[in-house]
């Protein structure tokens, strides 16, 4: 058996670029036959939907709506709905799987953490840390900055990315060695709008029961299926990219001199 996953995606509830609900989500996966997604809303240094002023509770609790949301519809027609999220630290986006509400209404510190906080505060929950889109260019995203100090796994294939961002990114977590995600860092679901040919995730042997069950899963470093054109992990002619950057130890950038595309 082989089960379907969704391993990024916003709602409109709690990410202010998301254009639907988190039921809207599931009705759309559920009709293309996966078994599940993860709800990664942008946190509250990222695109978030939700009042940054508001006390530590409320603002989890509005965060958490989308999820919520999906969740319910999830349990209503047969689709498994998971929590996690996309922080967003100077442009570099991390998705963080295996805390949940209760963990975040514990943890308020999670909201200013640096990296290697983050990533410590994901580990002591037992959760992980996956870099997501490392090679992206966009307006918020001022520079390429790789984060491999930071993350336990590398997201290399996004349907959101131009096709040399994703090349780059599976070259790069191939010659580190880091476990390899696929996501569609999907905002609108619905058919009308959306092509399901680019719609993408991972597959897994096992049915996952829980967030913990896919962390284990990438910390395990098995192999995982991508669920995207294998040509999109391909460099092609006339591709190019802008420079990147190494985080070092103290998470400030150091030139990679490096063309991901050659190398
Ligand atoms: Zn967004
Ligand atoms: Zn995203």
């Amino acid at each position: 058996m082989s089960y379907r996953y969704e391993t990024h995606l916003h709602t409109c509830q709690a990410s202010a670029c998301g254009r639907s609900t988190g039921a809207e989500h599931v009705r759309y996966y559920k009709a293309l036959g996966y078994d599940g997604i993860f709800v990664t809303d942008h946190f509250f240094r990222g695109n978030c939907a939700v009042d940054r002023s508001l006390p530590w509770e409320e603002k989890v609790r509005r965060f958490c709506a989308g999820y919520r949301d999906a969740r319910a519809e999830g349990d209503r027609v047969g689709l498994q709905v998971f929590f996690a999220w996309e922080e967003s630290i100077d442009g570099d986006d991390y998705l963080v799987y295996g805390c949940d509400e209760d963990w975040l209404l514990r943890h308020p510190e999670i909201e200013h953490a640096t990296r290697r906080e983050q990533l410590e505060l994901a580990h002591a929950n037992g959760g992980c840390v996956v870099q997501a889109h490392p090679f992206r260019m966009r307006d918020y995203i001022h520079r390429i900055l790789l984060g491999s100090r930071y993350c336990d796994a590398v997201e290399v294939a996004n349907a959101g990315n131009r096709p040399q961002d994703d090349v780059c990114a599976y070259r790069y977590a191939k010659e580190l060695g880091f476990p390899m995600t696929c996501g569609s860092d999907n905002h609108h679901s619905g058919f009308a709008v959306r092509d399901p040919a680019v719609t993408w995730g991972v597959e897994t042997e096992t049915r996952l029961t829980c967030p913990k069950d896919y962390v284990d899963l990438i910390l395990s470093g098995a192999p995982m299926k991508l669920l995207c054109p294998p040509e999109r992990l391909q460099a092609q002619p006339g591709m190019t990219i802008e420079e990147s950057f190494w985080l070092d130890e103290n998470e400030r950038p150091v030139p990679t001199g490096r063309d991901w595309l050659k190398g």
